[in-house]
């Protein structure tokens, strides 16, 4: 479905079969050199329905350029088949170094295991994690952005703005004349992006949280959001995020106060706004979702000092520390 947003600027929605998400907004802008923001997994329906997209607005993809905005597989993984010799990639650097050295999957596995998942599961990880299913199929050649870079598409003059949190490279475009975000998955409208952590070397919720202040000091008229509807008023929504998050680390809190546990068992007793009827009705792939989330939140806690993390035996643990400690 192709639906036109400003002069030569339109959206092409690219279904994402069995996803939560349902769907993921591509954006196409017509131009000499055309430019197309996010792309979809990479599998069979989500390239049908961005050809069928790029047909019905006559897109030569030989005369083509791809913006990014961070490295999840429903907007990179299509990438690598629709790129031609002459495609220019533009990416953030942080993303970028990731793809490069390739998903640690082991890695992954053993942070897992660290954090009490259950050893069955964790085998069925790479089967059932879209993200592993659907990625790149080859390397990349990616023109990487930062802060402040300016990226000219025919009329459109787009500034890059780096917000860390959902990945550690997310990136946004600012169009300051036509005040419009392109905002990938930083701020969304109807679902709340993921804020989740596989890795001790960042607090990825820290970063958010400033990055939602850096947009909210932004002038938007519109904003064009990687899933579900374009929306207008951002500085509500990044007030309606905020409170999620502290709404997040106080239940995260209050699990804690009944003893230590594992950040497994401090997911299953989150709260989650999923069909599923119970923790254990949840796909391996959206546990892991779960699990990530909590350790955001819980390396938040840490970093300001209401939480402890502590190793017993091959297994993190987590507890309260004193500060914070409400009836
Ligand atoms: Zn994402």
């Amino acid at each position: 479905m192709v639906e036109k947003i400003l002069p030569n600027f339109y959206r092409i929605e690219i279904p994402l079969p069995g996803s939560p998400l349902k769907s993921i907004n591509s954006y196409v802008i017509r131009n000499e050199r055309n430019l197309i923001i996010d792309t979809g997994w990479n599998q069979d329906e989500c390239l049908t329905a961005m050809q069928a997209g790029l047909g019905e607005l006559g897109v030569d993809i030989n005369q083509t350029d791809f913006f990014i905005t961070h490295l999840h597989s429903d907007h990179l993984g299509l990438a690598s088949t629709l790129t031609t010799e002459t495609s220019k990639v533009y990416f953030n650097k942080p993303d970028a170094d990731r793809m490069n050295a390739g998903i640690p999957l082991d890695d992954l596995i053993r942070f897992a295991r660290l954090n009490g998942y259950p050893e069955k599961e964790l085998e069925a990880i790479p089967l059932s994690h879209p993200g592993f299913k659907f990625k790149a199929k080859e390397e990349l050649n990616f023109h990487t952005m930062k802060e402040g870079d300016r990226l000219d598409v025919g009329d459109y003059v787009f500034k890059c703005i780096e917000t860390p949190g959902h990945t550690k490279g997310h990136m946004c475009l600012y169009e300051p004349d036509q005040r419009i975000l392109v905002s990938g998955d930083h701020i969304l409208q109807d679902i709340t992006p993921t804020i989740s952590s596989w890795s001790d070397d960042w607090n990825p919720l820290k970063e958010y949280l400033a990055s939602l202040d850096k947009i909210y000091a932004l002038d938007i008229k519109l904003v064009l959001p990687g899933h579900r509807r374009i929306f207008g008023n951002y500085r509500e929504r990044i007030e309606e995020l905020k409170l999620h998050h502290r709404e997040r680390l106080e239940e995260v809190l209050s699990i804690l106060r009944e003893g230590r546990k594992n950040a497994f068992r401090i997911a299953s007793q989150m709260s989650w706004d999923v069909l599923y009827d119970s923790w254990d009705l949840f796909p391996v792939s959206q546990k892991w979702f779960a699990i990530g989330e909590a350790i955001a939140h819980l390396k938040y806690l840490e970093e300001e000092g209401s939480v402890r993390k502590e190793m017993q035996g091959q297994e993190i643990f987590f507890s309260l520390t004193g500060i914070h400690q409400k009836a």
